[in-house]
């Protein structure tokens, strides 16, 4: 067994359950859910229980969420959801997209160092401890600031164990740029997932990055660039190519986001007609599709309990 830090404490591997690898309860930026939480709507936290409680009358053992600071993280938050729904939070620590200009005058080493923090000591003056850590690389490829928190992300792995989910952009194959440099750091590419994977179907591509070890977040459903069929038809491609035991599909679902020009009614429907099942939507439209492509039910099963078990454990 390893011992993977929750939001409520420390969690055996083996209670994960069906685990989703790769979601959000609230993306805004950093402090906007302590300082202006009205910008994210009314009744936040009842809204949020009532999502994950649906989720897991539904099945849904564990979300790993995915809000780095910048993104608005707020592990307070999801410790009351968790709480109140019964559904396990993991939470991360590293940074996502926006890069704060001060980045170019810290070095990998220092910033390794606060990751490591919030994975033994905790996030904040909250006691509540990261259980994955998490960098970002998207469209421009692998920027010098990124490239920064993409080594202090390797240093901390290093020193802690806890497994790397990186943000990619698949279709322009930008894992190309980001495993080359884990590699230089010494990182076994068996403990990071590079996500997004589906936004592309380019399954050379993808076979390319499983062929170096990484496991694959499948994790936009519905997805906005691709259709969600198109998505479920290359992960039953990947699964025939006997990959099964490192493809992880999730969502990348949000309950709470800034509102959509400040009509909550309005954000809401959109939200909706986007997804109407939530973190529901794998269970409710794609397993039903692999089930109906012929993938047995125990692999089914594997892919959303024994995958996220076997990369928190590393082997
Ligand atoms: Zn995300």
């Amino acid at each position: 067994m390893t011992t993977v830090n929750s939001v409520l404490g420390p969690l055996d591997s083996a209670d994960l359950g069906h685990t989703l690898m790769h979601e959000h309860i609230m993306v805004a930026a950093a402090g906007v859910y302590r300082d202006y939480p009205e910008l994210l709507g009314p009744n936040r936290v009842e809204r949020a229980v009532a999502r994950l409680t649906a989720a897991k009358e539904d099945g849904i053992d564990t979300l790993v969420d995915a809000t780095t600071l910048d993104l608005g993280r707020d592990v307070k938050l999801l410790a009351e959801v968790s709480r109140q729904s019964g559904v396990q939070i993991i939470a991360c620590t590293g940074w996502w997209l926006d890069v704060p200009r001060f980045f170019a005058g810290v070095s990998p080493d220092q910033l390794a160092q606060a990751f490591v923090r919030e994975i033994e000591e905790g996030i904040g003056d909250t006691g509540i401890k990261a259980g994955i850590l998490k960098s970002a690389s998207d469209v421009a490829g692998v920027t010098p600031e990124e490239e920064i928190v993409l080594r202090a992300v390797a240093r901390a792995h290093h020193q802690t164990g806890v497994p790397i989910m990186l943000h990619s952009y698949s279709p322009g194959q930008v894992g190309r740029q980001q495993l080359p440099i884990m590699r230089e750091e010494g990182v076994d590419l068996g403990r990071i997932k590079m996500d997004h994977s589906n936004d592309t179907t380019d399954v050379e591509y993808l076979t390319w990055l499983l062929e170096q070890g990484c496991y694959l977040g499948l994790d936009r459903y519905p997805g906005r660039t691709t259709s969600s069929r198109a998505r479920t038809r290359t992960m039953k491609a990947l699964i025939d190519a006997g990959f099964a035991d490192r493809l992880c599909p999730s969502h990348d679902g949000i309950v709470l986001s800034i509102l959509g020009g400040g009509d909550f009614e309005h954000a809401e429907a959109v939200r909706l007609e986007y997804n109407p099942h939530g973190y529901l939507y794998l269970n409710k439209v794609v397993l039903p599709e692999l089930r109906e492509m012929g993938v047995p039910e125990e692999t089914l099963r594997s892919l959303f309990v024994d995958v996220p078990r076997r990369f928190f454990e590393g082997r």
